[in-house]
């Protein structure tokens, strides 16, 4: 095998040695699903106030909304006690100021062709943000009172603004 995960599994062991979330189970004690972009700048538990066994972090380029993270919030809320769902997009988010066919190209050109690949590129992200939280309003498997909140995170300030 590779070794180029050595330093995560070396820090692993140190993880190990003072672990201390054992007593968590799966079911997030503030009943919260939260929607962010993978975007290396942003702590969702520090910038929230959160704890490990607080919330389920689903992640992906510019937090959207696809099947994959409606399957997720659906199995969270129908087994977990979710009953709140953040989604959390951000400044300075790539897949604003990229648009899909630039994405296109560049994941083509280190993987081949790609076809007509969405890449789910932004052109605006307050637009595509309110569209992502109608798609989980009118998602059919999800209940009509899951409580939804969209905001914009502020790479930096650190400050979230809920958005209208
Ligand atoms: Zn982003």
């Amino acid at each position: 095998m590779t070794d180029a995960f050595d330093d995560l599994l070396d820090a692993n062991t140190g993880w190990q040695e003072g672990f201390a979330l054992a007593d968590l189970t799966g079911r997030p004690t503030k009943h919260l699903a939260v929607v962010a972009c993978m975007d290396t700048r942003i702590d969702p538990l520090g910038a929230l106030g959160l704890a490990p066994g607080d919330a389920k972090i689903i992640r992906n380029a510019g937090a959207r909304i696809t099947d994959d993270v409606i399957r997720s919030i659906a199995i969270v809320v129908a087994n977990l006690g979710v009953d709140r769902v953040a989604v959390i997009v951000h400044t300075d988010c790539a897949m604003s100021k990229l648009s899909a066919e630039v994405l296109r190209e560049r994941v083509a050109a280190v993987a081949g062709d790609v076809g007509d690949w969405d890449p789910l590129a932004v052109d605006d992200q307050a637009a595509a943000l309110r569209a992502d939280l109608d798609r989980l309003r009118q998602s059919p498997l999800l209940p009509g009172d899951l409580v939804l909140g969209g905001f914009v995170y502020d790479v930096t300030t650190g400050a979230l603004r809920p958005i209208d």
